[in-house]
């Protein structure tokens, strides 16, 4: 069975403590590989290896920075297809979203942030021609970035290639729910010719690998993305040791469809905003809320569709819905289509687990479901499942769906459907999230700031709010 390796001053290395985690195949619900239970030995080794590398690196011209994460991203295109497939295998989703989406987007991650340093510009401020301020952005030192499972890759790389492009050095850590892309970008950071410490990856648990990382005196700042729950636990430990904080957390997102949308595109949008990979986006739009006059035929054209929606094998390049990532995930939300039902709502159409046949028969696979009949401020409405299962709500004015919309803790992304543009401006302004599509959904241009409100979280990434974030404006004043 394979053994994943820490990334430690350029090397890859066993936990000190010879320690392993178990980690699963979801699509089969079985043991395929073994995880480094790295705890603060491995973290303080990285973390003296990062702030070794940090002058070196930091002093490295931003040319020849660029130049090596291009080479990095060049790697990752050229195992696209290996990279996708240890995707799949490792969180479940249908290989074809992760050759289509994750690993062509860690690879624009990384291209994106290694072509932005060559742009990132400081300010001066002159005085009446006799003082001259200039902006010095300087790199912060020895970085924390703690990714989820759901797009493992894809959200690594988003923090990582910020940092290294601004000069800093890092310490990351994927979630030990689905660590194999973190490994092997570990092998391809290694063959791009990476400084030994710039970049050092360890595996293993949030409470003491992760732990070891946010508590750690030498770590200035942690870029996180994970659960609302865990952000807090991070901020109550880095605030009182002053370290910046960016934190990208959970979401209950609203899609709101206005009955004179756009009928035919807001319903294949709103399948894939509700369902894909498997609902597991914090992009995903989970509480659907209809116009009263268009409703029963939104229902109807919906609930026929997801019917037929075939959950399968996701290593099968044909499949769209593949497995949720793990079993202890698979309970919670069977937990949450339960707590649906006891709350009064109608399952319309899955609301089971799905069994496959053969070697997939143990498996994590929930049907795609729809459930219509609760109050908006119930707790499956107001809480973040994070599964295949979305809400039905009927309302009828734009007043009403505001505050429906608004009513949750959360605020990360929302989605509106409606031709009328003025409304639709309108509703964009009122709606508490630090994201709005408009007659589309998670089309993504990296230049624009990306993040939540409210319990969403704190900070923005993408474009240059992520340099700005990784670097430190200090202010230097000269009297001529
Ligand atoms: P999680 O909070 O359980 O774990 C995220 C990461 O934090 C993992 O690497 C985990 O090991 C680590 N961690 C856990 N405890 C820690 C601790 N005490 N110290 C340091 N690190 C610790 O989240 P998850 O279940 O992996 O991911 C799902 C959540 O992520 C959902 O809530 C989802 O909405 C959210 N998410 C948010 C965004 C966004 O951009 N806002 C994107 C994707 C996912």
């Amino acid at each position: 069975m394979e053994r994943i390796q820490n990334y430690i001053n350029g090397e890859l290395v066993a936990p000190q403590s010879g320690m392993y985690i178990d980690n699963y195949d979801p699509s089969r619900g079985v043991v395929y590989s073994a995880i480094p239970d790295s705890d603060e030995a491995d973290i303080n080794a990285a973390v003296a290896a990062a702030k070794r590398a940090f002058p070196g690196w930091s002093n490295t011209p931003y040319t020849e920075r660029s130049a090596i994460m291009q080479r990095l991203a060049d790697l990752i295109r050229d195992n696209l297809n290996r990279l996708a497939a240890a995707e799949s295998k490792d969180n479940g989703k249908p290989v074809s979203l992760a050759r289509t989406v994750d690993i062509p987007r860690a690879e624009s991650n990384i291209r994106f942030y290694a072509t932005a340093i060559m742009h990132f510009e400081s300010k001066a401020h002159i005085m009446e021609n006799r003082v001259i301020n200039y902006t010095h952005k300087k790199p912060l030192g020895v970085v924390g970035c703690i990714s989820p499972w759901n797009l493992p890759l894809y959200l690594f790389t988003w923090k990582i290639a910020p940092a290294l492009a601004a000069g800093n050095c890092v310490v990351a850590k994927p979630s030990e729910i689905t660590p194999m892309t973190a490994y092997l970008l570990s092998e391809l950071a290694i063959e791009a010719g990476l400084p030994a410490g710039v970049l050092n990856i360890v595996h293993g648990l949030g409470g003491r690998a992760g732990q070891a990382i946010i508590s750690h005196k030498d770590v200035v700042a942690i870029s996180f993305t994970g659960g609302t729950a865990t952000g807090a636990h991070i901020a109550r430990e880095a605030a009182p040791k002053f370290k910046k904080l960016s934190l990208e957390l959970g979401g209950k997102n609203p899609n709101i469809i206005f009955a004179d949308c756009d009928f035919d595109k807001m319903l294949s949008t709103t399948l894939r905003s509700s369902f894909a990979n498997q609902g597991q986006i914090c992009l995903c739009g989970s509480r659907i809320f209809i116009q009263d006059t268009l409703y029963d035929r939104f229902k109807d054209a919906f609930v026929e569709k997801v019917a037929r929606m075939k959950v399968g094998d996701p290593s099968d390049p044909a499949t769209k819905m593949g497995a949720v990532v793990s079993e202890d995930h698979m309970n919670k939300i069977l937990s949450y289509i339960k707590l649906a039902q006891e709350e009064g709502g109608k399952v319309l159409t899955g609301g089971h687990r799905v069994h496959l046949e053969g070697e997939l028969a143990g498996g994590y696979y929930i049907a795609p479901t729809i459930i219509e009949g609760l109050e908006y401020t119930c707790r499956t409405n107001q809480e973040e499942i994070f599964g295949p299962v979305v809400t039905l709500t009927p309302f009828k004015t734009e007043e009403e769906v505001l505050t429906m919309a608004n009513s949750t803790p959360y605020g990360l992304a929302s989605t509106v459907w409606t031709q009328d543009l003025t409304r639709a401006h309108r509703v964009a302004a009122h709606i508490e999230s630090g994201i709005v599509w408009i007659n589309c959904w998670l089309l993504r241009d990296l230049r624009t700031p990306f993040g939540g409100v409210k319990q969403s979280g704190v900070g923005r990434e993408g474009g240059f709010e992520a340099l700005e974030f990784f670097t430190e404006a200090q202010n230097v004043c000269i009297e001529l």
